[in-house]
């Protein structure tokens, strides 16, 4: 179980289950490619050059210069570099991969950077803009785009695995820079009780992953995501209010 296949199976079961099985293959998008990108410059150089190498057809236009995504990071990357507090935070080992058993399974994270000396890891996220607001049926209000994906609950996930591992607690925190021009940036920390709202809820939920994966359940779709519409084949009719309300 990885931070991001429980996340997956929160959003669509039928679609996690599907792609589990090789039944089907999410198109690959830019978007993450670019997140990919931006990491890769803070890991080495040698890193960077792989990945740029390695991507070459996707970054580079043919006749010359950077596709627009890949300006806009290279902007979002002399952002983070020509600031000397986001360096600071970023400091550490970098991709580093920890297991651990976890409410009934077996959990694999990688850490963006970790620094064993001052007890603190890191992870680096691109966004739109630190302060947009989303309505979040999870928290129950609006929340920013760090509850919005499941920041904090990854957070709270790599905190327990690396005291299962290195017997302390690590504090995390998230250096963020926007594909805004000029670029937004913050290093955001975390108030300690917001990881116990994480735990409860993932033992709340995890007993229904642990069902659908085994196969004991069937899987729900959510018929929203890709997948769902891809595959939807209508039955009835539905009434206004099911647009907006499950
Ligand atoms: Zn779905």
């Amino acid at each position: 179980m990885s931070v991001s296949q429980f996340k997956n199976f929160r959003d669509c079961e039928a679609k996690t289950m599907a792609k589990l099985s090789g039944e089907y293959k999410e198109p690959s998008s830019n978007a993450m490619l670019v997140g990919s990108y931006v990491h890769a410059a803070f890991e080495s150089d040698e890193d960077f050059a792989a990945f740029i190498e390695e991507n070459n057809g996707a970054i580079f236009k043919a006749r010359g210069g950077k596709y627009s995504d890949f300006e806009t990071a290279d902007n979002m990357i002399e952002a983070l570099k020509n600031d000397s507090f986001a360096l600071f935070a970023m400091d550490g080992d970098k991709e580093i991969i920890y297991t651990a058993h976890l409410w009934g399974m077996d959990w694999k994270i990688k850490v963006d950077s970790i620094n064993h000396s001052r007890k603190t890891f890191s992870d680096l996220k691109t966004t739109q803009d630190l302060h947009k607001r989303y309505w979040s049926e999870k928290y129950d209000g609006w929340v920013s785009f760090i509850e919005a994906w499941d920041y904090v609950l990854q957070m709270a996930v790599y905190r327990r695995v690396l005291q299962e591992n290195l017997g302390e607690t690590y504090t995390p925190y998230i250096v963020a820079v926007t594909k805004e021009t000029p670029p937004n940036k913050a290093v955001i920390h975390f108030d300690e009780s917001r990881f116990d709202f994480e735990y409860e809820y993932l033992e709340m939920k995890m007993e229904r992953v642990f069902q659908v994966k085994k196969g004991d359940v069937k899987p729900v779709r959510c018929n929203k995501c890709d997948y769902c519409r891809a595959t939807k084949k209508l039955k009835d009719t539905i009434e206004v209010g099911e647009l907006i309300y499950e």
